[in-house]
């Protein structure tokens, strides 16, 4: 029977996986949710929605829910206990360390999956009730080095456009980028573009998305910065400058020229594997194009000199003045449902509202709004995920508490994070299902509830505020992360702190003060409802933008040319191309790239897997994209099973041939827990961001030993 025929009312929510954040309506009956359509007014999705978005509500009602807190006992088993015993273990864990070894050593990992009034409290709690210093988030994984692009570049972490743009474009640029899986609700607003744009891709993989497009620039993997530099090279050359925008808006434009002279097109599109004429072509629409758009995610994201790869796309977009008008920009497209939430409110590598640890004027204005003693805001700088990892190898760590992420599967070098879990005094994880990699390895589990079963808001990736609702009851006793921070706040002995973060709407408020006069300000929003009313709201939303906007209006920023730089310019920033640093060689002769490997899966699939219909819609076995010459050269089939090994581990994966993947590399999607077996440990010097996309691995048939 349809759901809509069993509601009596319904509502609409945010989605509550990725950063497009579509609105999806819900089918209430008796309070609960009984079925979900995609919503048609929302101005997102447009009722559109992908399978992951229409299993929402199955996911929630699994079997392996964590249902009950759990303590690990003296025989290793996990004992279900009240949560005033759990939330005993958790305080008398983490005070014992901090007393013997300092605040240094215990830390949180946090998550870009919660609402952001959830991380607004858990990073208040952690580093202004609890003391802690260090605390990052698994954001570090999938957007670090946008944040850090943006903010060198722009002055501030503020990516600039709006969905809109995918219709409005002539010519949309993709570097790194399957929006066709990845966000495939951004890729049908590209369908829906009526301009007949030029479509570009550069990924060293043919991805949907590459074979959709007009160009496909298929690079050897690791030469999209040395690329990039080529064709702003020869959009010098060829005159394609917006000189009074770069005049008047930006500064660097000199060093950017000598730079990239060094970069003739002729010597590097034979060293990255392209042709020359069809990187000119591609040289010629970026150039010609009225209204051009660069996209980068994961691709350019997730390597070790991703940050300068997403400036030189900025500098692009700068140069050509292709950014603040409608179809333009240098545009990162985030991962998870809240990553922007994360980037502004998890208060772990930036002060609340995306201040500086390190400011005592920032320090100052947060201690006034929430009304604390300075000296409970910590002036130093938090560790980022590896070094707090590397913090436990040193024996300085001791104690973790991981919220609503799953780094037993996701982190690079899976074996090596598994080891630096379990050497662990003290873990503490925080999550929807007990079946969590990560759960293995804790000592104390505090069951959460999930998507649809609490409230509070989303930032998406065109930084619109979304609103999130209860409409089921979270099984057994699981209970909100909200809840779940109230509880540990008042067992610590600080719940006075706390007493005005009674709800997620009085955290909003609260954040709503946090952001004024900021760019991020949006402290004119009415609150949840005016969210609601009007489809999301896009940050900025000041007091003034109410006054001369509507909220429905999709808008843009930079439209009056003015950075957030003190002098308003924007940074052309260039750097120096570093080594590769794992080439294949004689005993590991393939790259392995890796990525998301279908639409219907999500990360490391604890919520996806949850569905029989997105299970069916996907291999539950792990496999490995090899190309037929390879496959031949190896006597390999279709099907056949294959081991992969690199200097990390080994993983066994089922054999897909196919011209996806060049000769000399293969593919692993990041579903499955055996690819970061193999995976090299190394990060981006500025955002550090780990390079999941590159190392060396060898392959052999799975009966050759
Ligand atoms: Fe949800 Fe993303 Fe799918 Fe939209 S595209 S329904 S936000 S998972």
């Amino acid at each position: 029977t349809p759901a809509s025929l069993l509601a009596d009312t319904t509502t609409t929510a945010t989605c509550g996986y990725c950063a497009t954040g579509c609105g999806l309506r819900l089918h209430i009956r008796d309070g609960e949710a009984v079925g979900l359509t995609p919503e048609t007014d929302y101005p997102v999705n447009l009722g559109m929605a992908c399978p992951k978005g229409w299993e929402a509500l199955r996911v929630l009602d699994s079997d392996e829910r964590a249902t009950a807190p759990m303590i690990r006992d003296t025989n290793g088993d996990f004992v279900k206990v009240s949560w005033d015993e759990a939330f005993r273990r958790f305080c008398e864990g983490f005070k014992q360390i901090q007393a013997e070894h300092g605040n240094e050593s215990v830390a949180f990992v946090s998550t870009g999956q919660i609402p952001s009034e959830e991380m607004t409290f858990l990073g208040a709690l952690a580093k202004f009730g609890m003391n802690l210093l260090h605390g990052d988030g698994n954001t570090r994984q999938c957007m670090a080095t946008a944040v850090t692009a943006y903010k060198e570049s722009f002055g501030f972490d503020a990516p600039p456009y709006t969905y809109d743009d995918f219709e409005q474009s002539d010519c949309l640029v993709f570097v790194g980028s399957n929006p066709c899986i990845g966000h495939p609700i951004m890729w049908e607003r590209v369908l829906r573009n009526k301009n007949n744009p030029d479509i570009i891709v550069l990924d060293p993989r043919r991805t949907e998305t590459a074979m959709a497009a007009s160009e496909h620039v298929q690079l050897r993997p690791k030469y999209d910065l040395q690329l990039l530099y080529a064709i702003t090279n020869e959009l010098i050359k060829q005159g394609y400058v917006d000189e009074a925008f770069v005049n008047a808006h930006t500064k660097g434009f000199e060093e950017l020229r000598n730079h990239v002279a060094n970069f003739p097109i002729d010597d590097v599109a034979p060293q990255a594997g392209v042709d020359s004429v069809q990187l000119r072509r591609v040289v010629e629409k970026i150039g010609r194009g009225k209204a051009v758009s660069l996209w980068w995610t994961m691709g350019v994201n997730q390597s070790y000199e991703g940050t300068r790869t997403a400036q030189a796309m900025i500098n692009i977009a700068l140069m050509t003045g292709n950014i603040g008008r409608p179809g333009t920009g240098a545009n990162s497209i985030t991962g998870q449902c809240n990553a922007m939430g994360s980037r502004l409110w998890s208060n772990t590598t930036n002060l609340l509202g995306h201040r500086s640890f390190t400011n005592d004027d920032h320090r100052r204005e947060v201690a006034e709004i929430l009304d604390i003693d300075i000296d409970r805001i910590p002036n130093q700088n938090s560790l980022a995920y590896d070094q707090i990892l590397d913090g436990i190898r040193a024996g300085k760590i001791r104690g973790l508490w991981v919220i609503a992420t799953n780094p037993a599967h996701s982190w690079i070098d899976q074996k090596g994070a598994r080891e630096l879990l379990d050497q662990l005094d003290f873990l503490v994880v925080q999550d929807m299902y007990d079946s969590a990699d990560t759960v293995k390895h804790a000592d104390l589990v505090l069951p959460a509830a999930g998507w649809g079963e609490k409230e509070g808001t989303f930032i998406n990736s065109e930084r619109r505020y979304g609103l999130l609702k209860k409409v089921c009851k979270a099984p057994g006793e699981a209970l909100a992360d909200f809840q779940i921070f109230r509880g540990i706040a008042h067992y610590w002995g600080v719940g006075e702190m706390f007493a005005e973060w009674t709800d997620p709407e009085a955290v909003f408020r609260i954040m709503q003060r946090l952001s004024a006069g900021r760019p991020c300000d949006v402290s004119g929003i009415d609150g949840y409802e005016q969210i609601d009313a009007c489809g999301g709201i896009q940050w900025p939303w000041s007091s003034e933008d109410n006054n001369g906007f509507e909220p429905e209006q999709q808008r843009r920023l930079f439209g009056d040319g003015v950075f957030f730089y003190e002098d308003g310019k924007a940074r052309l920033i260039v750097d120096a191309i570093t080594p590769v640093p794992e080439p294949p060689c004689d005993d590991y002769p393939f790259w392995l790239l890796t990525g998301r490997g279908t639409v219907s899966q999500w990360h490391t699939q604890t919520r996806t897997n949850k569905s029989p219909v997105l299970r069916q819609l996907y291999p539950n076995e792990a496999y490995i994209e090899i190309n037929p010459a390879n496959a031949a050269s190896m006597n390999v089939s279709n099907g056949d099973p294959l081991v992969i090994r690199s200097r990390r581990g080994k993983a066994t994966a089922t054999a897909f041939v196919t011209p996806t993947v060049a000769s000399g590399q293969v593919f692993m999607p990041m579903h499955y827990t055996e690819t970061n077996h193999l995976t090299l440990s190394h990060f981006d010097p500025y955002s550090r961001q780990p390079s999941y996309k590159d190392c060396a691995v060898s392959i052999e048939p799975a009966s050759a030993r």
